[in-house]
């Protein structure tokens, strides 16, 4: 690893855009002058979201691909498989002029046809059970903090309901802040960790130090 004067970390949320709860995390990450990565589902691009995706942008936030159905795609043929990524990559493209470069298992349910098929860095993230509703706000906050480590890739979700997480990173953010922690998008953190994309298959990330040379 190359070395970098500040510790970097990158949040990064699943499962949108939804039609409040991507707003609200939105809210947050503007309030605090911060930028995260979202994990579209191609399904959830629809018309009347285009504007909540510009908002995204037009805030240094990135989008990335999640998959068109959220599916299990360990059952899926290479075919299909090609299919989720390109339709939703394509989508991506047609409304925000970016293609992915990173991809999030649906469930973080993968496997060797998947790496073999699908041309982007694999991406998980440390998670705090942020997607089962009972979790609360302080919980997901306190792990998030607790796991935090340079180079972190944080897993939280912006499906819509998910309020919780929104409220959680009004404690998250300027935590580590405190503890010196810049906010970067994946694909900044990748880059200014030196990390060559075109090396990493098989890979799935949780932290930049786990790359290939
Ligand atoms: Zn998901």
């Amino acid at each position: 690893m190359r070395y970098t004067q500040n510790k970097l970390i990158a949040l990064t949320f699943d499962d949108g855009p939804s039609d409040t709860t991507t707003g609200h995390v939105l809210d947050v990450l503007e309030r605090h002058g911060i930028v995260g990565t979202f994990f579209l589902i191609g399904d959830n691009i629809t018309e009347e979201r285009i504007p909540i995706i510009k908002r995204t942008l037009s805030l240094g936030c990135e989008i990335e691909n999640h998959s068109k159905t959220h599916s299990d795609m360990r059952t899926l043929t290479r075919e299909e498989i090609i299919s989720e990524i390109s339709c939703t990559t394509d989508r991506i493209i047609e409304v925000t002029g970016r293609a992915p470069e990173f991809f999030r298992p649906p469930y973080i349910y993968y496997n060797d046809t998947m790496f073999d098929a699908i041309d982007l860095t694999f991406i998980c993230g440390l998670g705090c059970e942020d997607w089962e509703t009972e979790t609360t706000a302080e919980h997901r906050a306190e792990k998030t903090i607790a796991q935090a480590e340079d180079g972190a890739v944080i897993l939280l979700h912006d499906f819509e309901g998910n309020e919780k997480t929104a409220e959680a990173l009004e404690t998250i953010i300027p935590a580590l802040k405190d503890k010196g922690y810049e906010f970067v998008t994946v694909s900044e953190m990748f880059r200014r960790k030196g990390v060559d994309l075109t090396k990493q298959r098989g890979i799935l990330f949780n932290v930049t130090s786990q790359a290939r040379g």
